[in-house]
């Protein structure tokens, strides 16, 4: 359990929280957990076969409404659902992306046809995808997308070069976002593919991140990809692109703020213990002053979450409320991740497979930080929306 006190004590959270609790026990259980933890850290959160398990148990799209398969779960009962499964390690990293971003676009912008295939598939963890937005010319000011997609006969030919695509190096797909009309306005000339990423002109090159796992340049050389498989209008894509990236916020602020509650667990329970010099580090009282004041941010982040997950639950785009969401676990994350060093010292920077540790993962929550203050859009960007979209400040 969470040193944090729950306040989802409603019986009927409890309940699904165990019931979750005991489909991990069964289908997670403790030895699958070591093997999973002893595979190198760029493909750990990555397991096709635990995906599959998942969606042949009904465990992926829990909040999804029910009319596409999912289980039409509560804001609290998702929110307990990814605190299981982030205290169990569960690999969600096939699916989420799926299951998160795209399921959420598809069900705003998808043909009937695309709704039955795709969310299908996705739903029983057949179908696993990447983002393909960034270019060497196009982060912020998405935009400037120059990947140029021109259609011939039933096909669309796909040319150009994607960057910093998170899981491009293991997904089957990638939602690709082209320019359809270079004489249009940039943001009048885009739309949404679902495309292959096994087809024939697809060269996919993966880096390592600074936090330890892989992100990929992808090359598209006259790729085809259906008409059919495009999302919204041709032209169309850049609502379809806005509000995959709200569903995107939401995820990326939910992802760290369970993975923030993990790690507090772990500091706080080291903290009742520790000695240093002989006197307890709990009593210090500047590592409480720290201590407390995360538990309060982590509180808030949650309230965040709960928001944001309920207005998606509603058919509602959080763009405001997604962007305040994430800046402000994101940068928690770095927060935490910089006091856990502060209060560890030199112990601090040991990595969670070294036996002298004294708190694993600390450095690596750091380091992790990144992920939630760039990808997704940069906290300044954030800012910005916030700043526009919120308060209808002039651009
Ligand atoms: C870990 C990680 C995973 C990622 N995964 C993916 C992925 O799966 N798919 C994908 O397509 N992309 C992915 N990205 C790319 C990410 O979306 C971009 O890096 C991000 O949008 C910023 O774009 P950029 O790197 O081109 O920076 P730039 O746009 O060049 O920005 C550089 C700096 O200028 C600031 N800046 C730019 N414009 C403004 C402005 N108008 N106002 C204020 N400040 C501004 C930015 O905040 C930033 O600090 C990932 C990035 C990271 C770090």
């Amino acid at each position: 359990m969470s040193t944090l006190p729950s306040f989802n004590v409603d019986p009927k959270v409890e309940a699904f929280r165990k019931e979750v609790r005991a489909w991990l026990a069964k289908n997670w259980p403790e030895k699958k957990r070591r093997e999973h933890k002893a595979k190198p850290f760029k493909d750990r959160g990555y397991d096709r076969e635990f995906t599959r398990l998942m969606g042949r148990d009904g465990w992926i799209g829990v909040g999804w409404p029910k009319e596409y398969g999912g289980q039409g779960r509560s804001p609290s009962e998702q929110c307990a659902f990814i605190e299981e499964m982030a205290r169990a390690d569960a690999p969600l990293g096939a699916h989420s992306t799926g299951e998160s971003i795209v399921a959420q676009a598809l069900m705003l912008h998808g043909t009937p046809e695309q709704k039955e295939e795709w969310l299908t598939a996705i739903r029983k963890g057949d179908k696993h995808f990447s983002l393909g937005y960034s270019e060497p010319e196009a982060g912020s000011d998405l935009a400037n997308l120059r990947t140029r997609a021109v259609l011939d006969g039933d096909h669309y030919v796909v040319n150009g070069q994607k960057l910093w695509s998170t899981g491009g190096d293991k997904a089957d797909y990638v939602w690709l976002a082209v320019r359809t009309n270079q004489e249009a306005k940039k943001h009048a000339g885009i739309s949404v593919l679902m495309a292959s990423l096994r087809s024939p002109g697809v060269t996919i090159r993966p880096s390592m991140a600074l936090y330890g796992k892989t992100f990929s340049a992808v090359f598209y050389d006259n790729v085809r990809v259906p008409v059919k498989d495009r999302v919204g209008p041709e032209n169309g894509g850049w609502k379809v692109i806005t509000d995959a990236l709200a569903a995107e916020r939401v995820m990326i602020g939910g992802s760290r703020m369970t993975g923030l509650e993990r790690a507090f667990d772990k500091l706080t329970s080291y903290l009742r213990t520790a000695k240093v010099n002989g006197r307890y580090l709990r009593d210090d009282p500047l590592v409480r002053d720290k201590i407390g004041q995360l538990a309060a941010d982590i509180e808030v982040a949650r309230q965040f979450q709960i928001r944001n997950t309920q207005m998606v639950e509603q058919g509602r785009v959080p763009i405001y409320e997604a962007a305040v969401g994430k800046v402000f676990a994101g940068e928690l994350q770095e927060r935490m991740g910089q006091i856990a060093l502060d209060i560890l010292g030199a112990g601090g920077l040991l990595g969670e497979d070294s036996a002298s540790a004294p708190v694993g993962e600390m450095e690596q929550l750091l380091r992790h930080s990144i992920m939630g203050m760039i990808g997704g859009g940069t906290s300044e960007i954030q800012r910005n929306l916030i700043a526009i979209r919120g308060l209808n400040l002039p651009r």
